[in-house]
């Protein structure tokens, strides 16, 4: 029996790849299909029984509007959802999201990354690293057999919180200047929706947030104090008790493609998690959105027109964490970087996204948005750091400023830039480069 050694502790070799990537979610699973497509033995460690990450198990759909050009994975993405039956466009693409429902991504990626020659392991979390001489020799994870070790030649952290990267000794940015990170969320579904009476309710007070006002796809929207239609009868719901103050700083609803009658919920927000680094304050942030969406639901079913045989038909199993810890990697992205539009011999990925702060002292901070067709580009030393030289870091902890990570962080672009690090891992392998020393150059698929 092969065993690996952390500090005393010997541990049983699971095997040993070339390529592993930790966490199966927007990004990781799109490093997991591109690594193993381009020739690499790749495993995706994932700590939840499926791919997905925040989109599958937070919830979080439909994907942000980013008309840059995308990656092959995106394409392939929308193009095996749509062949599944999930219509991702109905608008000859007005808004640019691609709408999809948690299943259905999670099913099309496990397809994709299998059909590479990829695997996964699900159902193991990553506890532990081995770092000899600046590289990454093996990591640890509990699994059901007990504490295994993976081997591999190269690894990419894609666990959003940077939880490789940081066990390894690799320097961390969390939050704003005064330490507060953006607003996490719990978000969740509600089935029974009259959806197409919710709409006309909506037009009938000119509420014209939704930039679709006909076919199927609906998006609903209430932010206290900027002047949506809706706030009256959300303050309604305040001075009969239903709902409390706080719950009214942010609400937001999609449709779903191929579930008529069930809405997406993008909230409640969860005001008391100023600082979601604390495990114990991220525990009790869950207990507190799930009272949060009780509320919502008793408030929504007794005031809102097309709620009224409407019924909770889920709550996400994974706290929705916009951001959380940065690495500070070789190069660090900044708002100078988003209004130069800039461009990079390295670039892994294009971002469109405006900068969409959910601020928990400020309430939405946004900067200017783009025209059609403009976009900055996420250099791979974004990628890369200085600590361990066979890791990348991908998804919505890379290095960036604070502000520029409310941009980077939209499914789109980290689906892409995922691709990109998978793409580099076999490259640089086969090159006999370290990651850290590839140059990153002729990556965007
Ligand atoms: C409330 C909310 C609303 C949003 N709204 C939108 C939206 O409408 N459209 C849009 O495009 N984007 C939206 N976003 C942003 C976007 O969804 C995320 O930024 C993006 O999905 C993050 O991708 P990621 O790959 O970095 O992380 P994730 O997709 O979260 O993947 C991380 C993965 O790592 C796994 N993992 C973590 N730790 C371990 C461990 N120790 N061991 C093993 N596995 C581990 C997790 O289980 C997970 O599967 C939203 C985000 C939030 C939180």
């Amino acid at each position: 029996m092969a065993t690996h050694t952390f500090g005393t502790r010997e541990v049983e070799v699971l095997g040993s790849w070339d390529t592993v990537v930790v966490g199966g979610g927007t990004a990781g699973a799109s490093a997991g299909i591109s690594a193993a497509r381009e020739g690499d033995r790749t495993l995706v460690v994932e700590r939840y029984g499926s791919l997905g990450g925040s989109p599958v198990h937070a919830l979080v759909t439909p994907m942000m509007d980013s008309r840059a050009p995308h990656g092959r994975n995106l394409h392939e993405i929308e193009r095996r959802l749509n062949e599944i039956g999930v219509t991702t466009r109905e608008d000859g693409d007005r808004m640019g999201y691609v709408w999809f429902t948690p299943e259905a991504l999670s099913e099309v990626l496990e397809t994709m990354l299998l059909e590479a020659g990829g695997q996964e392991l699900l159902d193991a979390t990553l506890v532990d690293v081995d770092v000899v001489d600046g590289r990454i020799s093996a990591i640890a994870v509990m699994t059901v057999e007990g504490l295994r070790a993976v081997v591999a030649q190269q690894f990419v952290d894609a666990t959003g919180d940077a939880v490789l990267s940081r066990m390894a000794g690799v320097p961390c940015a969390a939050g704003d200047d005064a330490g507060n990170n953006q607003m996490s969320s719990l978000r969740f579904e509600m089935g029974g929706i009259d959806v197409e009476r919710y709409r006309q309710y909506c037009l009938s007070l000119g509420d014209n947030f939704s930039p679709m006002v006909d076919g199927f796809f609906w998006e609903s929207a209430m932010v206290a104090g900027k002047g949506f239609k809706l706030e009256p009868l959300f303050r309604q719901g305040v001075a009969d008790g239903v709902l409390e103050e706080s719950d009214l700083v942010y609400y937001q609803c999609f449709s779903l493609p191929g579930e008529p009658g069930v809405m997406a919920f993008n909230c409640p927000h969860l005001p008391e998690l100023k600082n979601n680094v604390s495990a114990m304050a991220r525990s009790e942030a869950l207990a507190d959105g799930r009272r949060r969406i009780r509320r919502l639901v008793t408030f929504l079913t007794r005031y809102m027109p097309g709620f009224e045989h409407a019924f909770l038909v889920r709550e996400a199993s994974m706290l929705g964490v916009r951001e959380s810890w940065r690495i500070c990697g070789t190069y660090t992205l900044d708002v100078d970087d988003y209004v130069a539009r800039a461009r990079f011999d390295d670039a892994v990925a294009r971002g469109t996204w405006y900068i969409d702060v959910h601020s928990a002292t400020k309430g939405l901070v946004h900067m200017e948005k783009y025209q059609p067709g403009e976009y900055y580009e996420i250099p791979y030393r974004c990628l890369t750091n200085q600590v361990v030289r066979n890791m990348l870091t991908v998804g919505r902890c890379i290095s960036t400023s604070f502000l520029v990570q409310a941009s980077v962080r939209i499914q789109q672009t980290a689906i892409d830039m995922g691709e990109s690090a998978g793409r580099a891992c076999a490259r640089a392998l086969a090159a006999g480069v370290e990651l850290a020393d590839f140059d990153g150059r002729g990556l965007l698929g």
